[in-house]
């Protein structure tokens, strides 16, 4: 393996449906390892099972990336040196490589039907063993190892559908290095013969496609999920079949994301099942069924990463907040965990909670007036921001933002009926009628005006100020909880304050006693 050569990854995705929380990982993986190294990051389409794609996933993809902050050096919009970045536009690279391998003994044409493949596996099956195409069956089945030269030459005349497969190396010890998995080695008489390349459709499989633009990309570090673990003897022997073996890249498979309690992995069915989202954006399937997805739960793209980030990787200190520079600053390959992580929705909410407490004013009431527009109600940006500076210690997801001051612009249309048993008895209505009195009196209502002066008064009369002030809020939010009251009626001023009052003595009344 060469050392030193610039450091180029790839994140290389099948569009066959919306990009997974876990394929979000990989990629921000491949991101961050790229930045820290001074590398280069790379989007390549993986497009060459045409029976698995999905429209709009390609789409999904990218937009999903571009919310997330990771940014792509070289893809299908970026363009870039090696070009086109879609395999489905590679389409005529892959013959050229797949022959070189039949020419060089290490992959043969095989001719075998499906169905003639498909008694094959029901026969195994009958006998409770499991069919597989390798050394032991190679020579006895329709392919160019068993026919004839001339046979095989009048069948690829012929127009017979054909493919080529692999000729995996009969009791060979594989021997490999992960840079998170250490050395692993394995004996090729457990492997079967892939097929490369298939003529009915003139595309290559995931493996030769990927190898070959791994290759011609100048990729330095494979840097992929768990599940690819089991194919990495077979992308190992193909860099050596092609003589690659000195430029092959090196390898990191990630652990899986597990579901939040016991074993197995994340799956969208748990995120059904649980509420959570398991894609970053919301996708809608062309059957109809809609998928939550972070961005539209109300998850800012910081707190979604810092969140992803930490999911299989340890920074090995006490930090648990990162920015994306930071992330890039501290990641390294070494320090991803080989074992399973555990999603925490709990924790999730719990980075965003952090965020939204650390954004600025201005941001989130932006965020607060869009939706404040959206029923109707028109907020200037100042209000907005003022709104959410009372209660974004209070909001775990965007969304929040909305129900914790829809108050500040909407009087109460009806008031919760248990804070009226509570905090609205004859003796509280009596002593509201003497605040309002007070606060009618008062040049304005701020909270340097009203809060002293009430909590003054409270303490020279003897009366329960926690009690008049939980009616006072009942009053003027329809419910007994919520940030500092003061700051609520400063936010509303005066005249909706005592419009507020006004309302709840007309509409609750007086009670008996
Ligand atoms: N197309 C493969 C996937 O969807 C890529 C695996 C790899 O990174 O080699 O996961």
């Amino acid at each position: 393996m060469t050392q030193n050569r610039r450091v180029r990854v790839r994140f290389a995705p099948s569009p066959t449906g919306p990009l997974h929380i876990g394929g979000v990982r990989t990629a921000l993986y491949n991101y961050l390892f790229a930045r820290h190294e001074g590398g280069d990051f790379i989007l390549r389409i993986e497009d060459t099972d045409s029976q698995r794609f999905v429209p709009g996933a390609e789409e999904y993809i990218m937009e999903a990336l571009e919310w997330c902050g990771i940014k792509l050096d070289e893809g299908i919009r970026e363009g870039g040196p090696h070009a086109p970045y879609r395999q489905s536009e590679r389409k005529e690279i892959y013959l050229k490589y797949a022959l070189q391998l039949v020419e060089s003994g290490n992959a043969y044409y095989a001719f075998d039907t499906a169905e003639e493949l498909d008694a094959l596996r029901k026969e195994a099956e009958a006998q409770g063993k499991s069919f597989s195409y390798g050394a032991a069956v190679r020579g006895s089945l329709n392919n160019s190892l068993a026919l004839s030269e001339e046979e095989v030459k009048a069948r690829l005349a012929g127009g017979n559908h054909w493919v080529i497969r692999f000729k995996m190396p009969e009791d060979e010890v594989v021997e490999m290095d992960d840079i998170i998995r250490g050395h692993i080695s394995i004996n090729t008489s457990t492997l079967d013969d892939k097929v490369l390349y298939k003529s009915a459709d003139s595309l290559p499989t995931y493996h030769l496609a990927n190898i070959v633009d791994d290759h011609l990309m100048e990729i330095s570090h494979v840097i992929r999920g768990e599940e690819w673990l089991p194919s990495l003897p077979l992308h190992y022997l193909l860099y050596k079949a092609f003589g690659w073996t000195d430029s092959q890249p090196r390898f990191a498979h990630l652990p899986l994301l597990l579901k939040p309690q016991g074993q197995g992995k994340l799956s969208k069915r748990d995120g059904d099942k649980f509420g959570f989202p398991v894609f970053p954006l919301e996708w809608h399937s062309a059957e109809g069924e809609v998928s939550i997805g972070y961005r539209e739960e109300g998850y800012l793209p910081q707190a979604f990463i810092n969140m992803l980030a930490l999911l299989g990787w340890n920074p090995g200190t006490e930090q648990e907040i990162f920015s994306m520079d930071e992330l890039i600053e501290a990641f390294s390959l070494e320090k991803v965990s080989k074992s399973g992580a555990r999603f925490n929705q709990d924790k999730a909410k719990w980075f965003n909670a952090q965020y939204i407490r650390s954004s600025s004013d201005e941001f989130l009431g932006a965020q607060l007036k869009d939706m404040l527009a959206q029923r109707g109600i028109e907020a200037t940006a100042d209000r907005a921001a003022a709104a959410v500076s009372l209660i974004k210690e209070r909001a775990v997801l965007i969304k929040d933002l909305l129900p914790l001051t829809l108050y500040m612009f909407e009087a109460p249309k009806n008031y919760d009926e248990k804070s009226v048993n509570k905090f609205w008895k004859a003796e509280d209505v009596e002593r509201f009628k003497v605040l309002r009195e007070k606060f009618a009196g008062l040049d304005a209502i701020t909270v340097a005006e009203t809060e002293p002066f009430i909590c003054q008064w409270a303490a020279d009369s003897g009366l329960p100020l926690g009690r008049m002030m939980n009616s006072l809020r009942l009053a003027i939010l329809g419910i007994s909880q919520g940030p500092s009251i003061f700051a609520i009626c400063e936010f509303i001023g005066k005249e909706e304050t005592l419009a507020r009052m006004d309302a709840a003595l007309a509409t609750l009344g007086t009670p008996a006693e």
